[in-house]
């Protein structure tokens, strides 16, 4: 009889974060930075904007100029430049009765104070360039579409602390303030491992008692989707030698080791006695379903993680375990998919204590109101296609029982990012 504990869903999370640790800092390209955590504050090389300048095509003005003017009483000033965005103003002052005609993000010259946008204005004499008279119909407010120089950042301020995620936004400040390549904890190296003497390569026709091994690679997409760099590694019959040099192969290769299948208790499952022999067993037995069996360790300090042959095992399993792990060693604060409270649009029956984690859809409820979930098919472990058609999974708490059409269920957003409200 097998003794060993059963862990909850928290406990076994728990067990594994505790050894999970955020890898080291690296130096990237500033586009291969993106979705990545800054390692360090990043400072500004210069003051954003550097200069004063117009957020409007138009005309720089002395505001005290055009005091009281309208459209029935436009006030005319004498043009004495023509700025474009990239020009040198250094030598340009705009004397009162004066305006300089100015495009967006063109600096703003000396003497001017405001920017009347060229909407506003008419030409009364010339081709509105430097030379000519143009009527400007409104009084502007002091300042009036001038973005100040520094508004973004001043020059050596931090423009972005230490531990943001870096967005396509993020990324734009940092080339804005100087920084063609940028300090981000690195991607975790992630060792991919399907064990089976069942399994053949996706290239071949499998033969009598043979099938694809499809899980490495539904697990290599769930780490490439989760922000690290999944590893295949050739399929590993069921044999301990075999299973031996595999793990010791990929224990000295990678920062974090996922094996899928045999963790169970058949005659030929050498995941757990390898794993006791190389390195240490933390627990294997999690009262979750589907993937009763997740087995979690270590292999000289790599962190080791098994999960249940069955595609949807370990499609579950990697959701629950490893990809909140993969976001810590990456320096993600948020861990969790969000979380959607969802009305079930069905009775659903839970027929075993453990917490399930159902295939599903959450979707607006057709009256606006809240939301509403259901399955997405056959539940059966060795199926995909519920996962394939669902957003979600639906998580029935530890207890049997029916759940009936409008019971209240917490929905796990496959389709969003940790940490969206
Ligand atoms: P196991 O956890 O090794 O007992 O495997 C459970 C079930 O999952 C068995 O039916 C296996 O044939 C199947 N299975 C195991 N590994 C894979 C894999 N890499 N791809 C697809 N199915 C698998
Ligand atoms: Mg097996």
């Amino acid at each position: 009889m097998d003794q060993t504990p059963v862990m909850t869903v928290e406990e076994a999370r728990d067990l594994l974060f505790a050894q999970v640790k955020r890898l080291p800092a690296e130096k990237v390209a500033l586009l291969d930075a993106l979705g990545r955590v800054l390692a360090a504050d990043a400072e500004s090389d210069i003051d954003v904007a550097p200069f004063d300048n117009s957020a409007m095509d138009g005309f720089a003005v002395r505001a005290a100029d055009l005091l009281g003017a309208s459209a029935e009483a436009a006030v005319p000033l004498s043009v004495v430049a023509h700025i474009g965005a990239g020009d040198d103003v250094a030598r340009i002052v705009v004397h009162e009765g004066e305006a300089a005609r100015i495009m967006t993000g063109a600096a703003v010259p000396e003497g001017a104070d405001s920017v009347v946008m060229v909407e506003r204005t008419h030409v009364v004499e010339g081709d509105g360039g430097t030379g000519s008279r143009v009527a400007f119909e409104i009084e502007p407010k002091l300042g009036e579409h001038i973005r100040r120089r520094g508004e973004e950042v001043l020059a050596g301020d931090v423009v972005l602390p230490a531990g943001s995620v870096l967005g396509p936004a993020a990324i734009g400040l940092l080339a804005a303030t100087g920084h063609a390549s940028v300090g981000v904890f690195r991607r975790p190296r992630v060792a991919v491992l399907s064990t089976g003497s069942e399994l053949v390569e996706v290239t071949d026709k499998p033969g009598p008692g043979k099938i694809r091994d499809s899980n490495s690679y539904s697990i290599s997409a769930q780490v490439l989707a989760a922000g690290g760099l999944p590893v295949r590694y050739d399929i590993v019959p069921d044999d301990m030698d075999a299973t031996r040099s595999a793990f010791t192969l990929a224990a000295d290769e990678s920062d974090f080791i996922v094996v899928s299948g045999g963790v169970s208790v058949g005659d030929f499952d050498y995941v757990k006695p390898v794993l006791e022999e190389l390195g240490e067993l933390v627990f294997c037995k999690v009262k979750m379903r589907p993937g009763n069996p997740q087995t979690m360790g270590s292999i000289r300090g790599v962190p080791f993680f098994g999960l249940p042959g069955n595609p949807t095992s370990t499609y579950v399993g990697f959701e629950v375990f490893v990809r909140p792990s993969l976001r810590i060693m990456q320096g993600l604060s948020t861990i969790d998919r969000p979380v959607t409270l969802a009305r079930l649009a069905h009775d659903v029956k839970k027929k075993q204590d453990r917490r399930y984690y159902l295939r599903g859809r959450v979707d607006r409820d057709s009256d606006g109101g809240g939301y509403l979930a259901s399955l997405t098919g056959s539940q059966s472990s060795a199926l995909l296609k519920a996962a394939h058609r669902g957003n979600c999974l639906v998580v029935l708490p530890e207890g049997s029982g029916v759940f009936p059409a409008g019971s209240q269920v917490d929905c796990m957003r496959l389709d969003m990012e940790e940490g969206t409200p």
